[in-house]
């Protein structure tokens, strides 16, 4: 089986949300888990690796990746070349770069992915938001790193990938005022005595309010938690799974 990820029509460079096809590890992690600090076995992580970059047809020397933390940080990615895979570039939750071939990349398994593209000054950028992440803004943070190089947020492309969605994700009473207040009442939903929260539609939100057109933010409608053979879900498997890489290489 190969490596197989979904796309976005609107982004008009070579990316990928990974899903779980095509890969080597086993058991939880099957089998295309790209993530070293689960618990599976470090060299089917690296041979996984490898088979994304052949399938992305991009060096693995030339991919950016960070170690997430839930914050708001974003940093500059500069890739190398070569086969070997980088150390991270530091602690942030996202990364853009305008250096010609390279790659940047984020993990996830429930949390929201987003890319985003500058045509005009040629950069990318990967965004990994949580619920944390989303209530610090990171999206938001991203796109002012690009306009801050000069790119306009009207002419910026996002595209938002798989993630847990309203259907799987029930919160604490809490979270949901919070967002709620942030956000407006359409990113939450109550049935019963539960109440789900639609990240992704805050995603989405955060990007409108950071300028970026309606037209120009494509939400991709997979819901991690709904679909066990197709994707990683911390929530559903609770802790004992993979994670997938979401990537954009800078290729215009
Ligand atoms: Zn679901």
């Amino acid at each position: 089986m190969t490596t197989a990820f979904l796309t976005s029509a609107l982004l008009p460079v070579p990316h990928g949300f990974t899903t779980r096809e095509g890969g080597v590890s086993e058991g939880p992690y099957a089998s295309l888990n790209l993530g070293f600090s689960v618990g599976d076995v470090r060299e089917k992580v690296l041979e996984n690796l490898r088979l994304l970059a052949a399938a992305a047809k991009t060096p693995l020397g030339a991919l950016c990746r960070v170690s997430q933390v839930h914050g708001d940080r974003v940093l500059e990615a500069r890739g190398g070349e070569g086969e070997d895979l980088r150390p991270v570039e530091g602690e942030a939750d996202a990364l853009w770069t305008e250096a010609p071939g390279t790659w940047v990349a984020v993990g996830t398994a429930d949390c929201v992915p987003v890319l985003l593209v500058d045509p005009d000054g040629r950069r990318v950028a990967a965004v990994h938001s949580g619920w944390r992440g989303t209530d610090a803004g990171i999206s938001a943070r991203a796109v002012e790193a690009l306009v801050a190089k000069g790119g306009r947020p009207e002419r910026l492309l996002a595209a938002v990938g798989p993630a847990i969605q309203r259907c799987c994700y029930e919160v604490s009473g809490e979270l949901a005022q919070r967002f709620t207040a942030r956000f407006g009442p359409e990113v939450v939903e109550s049935a019963g005595d539960s109440v789900r929260l639609d990240l992704t539609r805050a995603v989405r939100a955060t990007l409108l309010r950071a300028g970026l057109k309606p037209a120009h933010v494509d939400v991709l409608p997979a819901c991690t938690a709904c679909a066990p053979e197709r994707f990683f879900s911390h929530r559903r498997d609770a802790g004992r799974t993979g994670r997938h890489l979401n990537y954009v290489v800078n290729r215009f």
